[in-house]
């Protein structure tokens, strides 16, 4: 803390910006998007140098929270080079317009199947408001801002980005969703998996260490290229995953075969349900009772209410894109 005294209303807002940053080393910062609730939704910011990355932003209402993160740590803004998206939802790329608009030297960097949806995002708004609701959605992704398709750059499987000195690396990573990569960071041996690796909410944490589960949110969820991803990411041997939803874990092997059963017990519970008139029902039911179950065995401290405050948002995605799942799978 400086040694000033608290006086202005912009310092205030300021240090509780900073009191919602963590310093990970190697450069890496987490900052609180404040979406939803505290320790919900992170953005990473990455400083090499005198340059700045963003990997993923919260929504439109996030970006004041991410400019007084750069200025707490002095960076101007003229220093973010990059404004990286690891996959189109809404709660990792919904400010990215927005905040390009602030940040005049910035590139935003997407998969190439979520570009077209960043420079026009009205596909993007019946999406969410399909799932939301046009109210829900309105307050709480706000307004989403296009992005100029000059200031766009696709990076498909393995593409690299030079940081400064620093290497990131693109990889094409589908199974939540066919828009989605993670980006591997050499110079700290990390992984920024969006949401290909599952949840981990620190408060769902016990004495055995950080509970996982998946993420399975509408539309293309896809079990076995899930899987595929997350082996495919464990493969790169990282000291850490740094998750959107919510920053860095570690005991990798652990995790990863945690989210490789529970994927698959998600699959079984939606092949079980489908083609039965209750199946909704049947399917909100049924992973409630899985996701329970996990955080019981993984002996959570927490009590009922507690667990569903936490991830009762999340049983209501995952056992509507287990739905979506098994629509499209009968389509072909
Ligand atoms: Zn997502």
């Amino acid at each position: 803390m400086s040694g000033r005294t608290l006086g202005a209303r912009a310092d205030l807002g300021q240090n509780a910006a900073m009191l919602a940053t963590s310093d990970l080393g190697h450069g890496i910062h987490a900052i609180d998007t404040g979406f939803v609730r505290p320790h919900f939704d992170a953005s990473h910011l990455v400083v090499e140098g005198a340059e700045a990355a963003f990997v993923d932003v919260g929504t439109t209402a996030s970006v004041p929270r991410l400019l007084a993160a750069l200025d707490g740590l002095g960076l101007p803004r003229a220093a973010v080079a990059y404004v990286i998206v690891t996959h189109v939802h809404l709660d990792h790329a919904g400010g990215a317009g927005e905040l390009l608009r602030l940040l005049p030297q910035a590139r935003l960097v997407v998969h190439p199947r979520g570009a077209r949806h960043m420079i026009d995002p009205t596909k993007l708004w019946a999406g969410v408001t399909a799932v939301y609701g046009e109210e829900k959605a309105r307050r709480d992704y706000g307004t989403l801002v296009p992005v100029d398709p000059a200031r766009v750059t696709e990076a498909p499987d393995g593409f690299t980005l030079e940081l400064g000195s620093r290497r990131l690396i693109f990889l094409d990573t589908p199974g939540h969703a066919r828009h989605h990569f993670c980006v591997w960071d050499e110079a700290s041996r990390s992984m920024f998996t969006g949401d290909t690796f599952g949840l981990a909410y620190p408060e769902l944490a016990s004495a055995r260490g950080a509970f996982v589960m998946p993420t399975t949110t509408p539309v293309q969820f896809e079990p076995e290229a899930l899987v595929a991803s997350i082996d495919r990411l464990v493969d790169y041997a990282p000291q850490a995953m740094l998750l959107t939803h919510y920053s860095r874990v570690t005991e990798i092997e652990r995790l990863a075969s945690d989210l490789r059963r529970q994927i698959g017990e998600l699959a079984a519970l939606g092949r079980a349900a489908d083609g039965k008139p209750d199946r909704a029902l049947r399917l909100r039911e049924g992973v409630r009772e899985r996701v329970f179950g996990w955080l019981h065995d993984h002996g959570t401290p927490l009590t009922t209410d507690e667990i569903d405050a936490l991830v009762s948002l999340d049983i209501e995605l995952n056992a509507q894109g287990l739905e979506a799942w098994l629509d499209r799978d009968r389509r072909g």
